[in-house]
């Protein structure tokens, strides 16, 4: 039987290349995103590389949403051997400026998402008694980054939390690790002002930014056999951000 890939938050950027890049190496994949509609491309492509994919919309900030899209899921794949935590957002702004609304945002979404999922898809994996969970953490949660107290504290939870559970998990077959990508182009750095992208542009060694395809590679090899004894490490992914 074929093995299952669940993304969130894989309708569009680093997410809709993991689930390409997944659905390249043989996994089914179960895409999930805000609503059915924003996920129905990345679908489509997938099932032209000869894999079976579906659509689940689902806030996965939200643990009821959750539990009900995961039910969802094992039933209609059988197992669910992979589990991408890709979901995220951001609110940008500078500390004493930032509304509690922004803070609190971050890290229901950057944050319980992964609480939520890790539960109830691990759960699963236990009995199956085996899985790899791959996290997307970030710089900003390894560094810091200014005006973005919110997101670097989600990310740094996120870090905390796979290792957290990689410890809880491993003696079951289950490994657990994160990528922590630098600058990436999506939609979500497409907002910075061209004099963020300059100084952004100016810290990292290999003078450019990084493509979605160059996340979901390191990402697809933490899902499969190739990496079978690494777990609770975070791969940091910025062309030499900071060394
Ligand atoms: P993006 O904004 O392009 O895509 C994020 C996707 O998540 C969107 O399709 C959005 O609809 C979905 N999403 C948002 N909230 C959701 C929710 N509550 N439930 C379900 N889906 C939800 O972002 P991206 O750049 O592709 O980022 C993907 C991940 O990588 C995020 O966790 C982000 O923090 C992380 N990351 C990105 C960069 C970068 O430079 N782009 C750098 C470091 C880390």
């Amino acid at each position: 039987m074929s093995k299952t890939a669940i993304i969130t938050g894989s309708g569009r950027g680093i997410g809709a290349a993991i689930a390409k890049r997944l659905a390249k190496d043989g996994f089914n994949i179960v895409i999930n995103e805000l609503s059915e509609e924003a996920g129905q491309q990345t679908a489509e492509e997938c099932r032209a590389l000869g894999i079976k994919a579906a659509v689940y919309a689902a806030d996965v900030s939200d643990y009821a949403q959750c539990e009900e899209m995961v039910k969802k899921a094992k039933e209609e794949f059988g197992t669910l051997d992979v589990l991408v935590n890709n979901a995220g957002i951001t609110r940008d702004g500078l500390l004493l400026r930032m509304s509690e609304e922004n803070y609190d945002a971050v890290i229901r979404i950057n944050q319980k998402s992964v609480f939520n999922m890790t539960k109830l898809v691990g759960a699963i994996m236990l009995r199956q008694k085996s899985g790899s969970i791959v996290n997307l953490a970030s710089v900003a949660g390894l560094y810091g980054n200014p005006g973005q107290m919110n997101y670097s504290a989600s990310k740094g939870a996120v870090i905390a939390m796979t290792k957290t559970a990689a410890k809880e998990l491993g003696s079951r077959g289950i490994r657990v690790n994160a990528v922590a990508p630098g600058f990436i182009q999506t939609p979500m750095t497409d907002k910075l002002t061209d004099e963020q992208k300059n100084a952004i542009l100016g810290q990292i060694a290999m003078k450019r930014y990084g493509q979605p395809e160059e996340i979901a590679n390191v990402v697809a090899f933490l899902c499969g056999e190739d990496s079978s004894y690494v777990t609770g490490q975070i791969i940091e992914i910025s062309g030499g951000l900071s060394m």
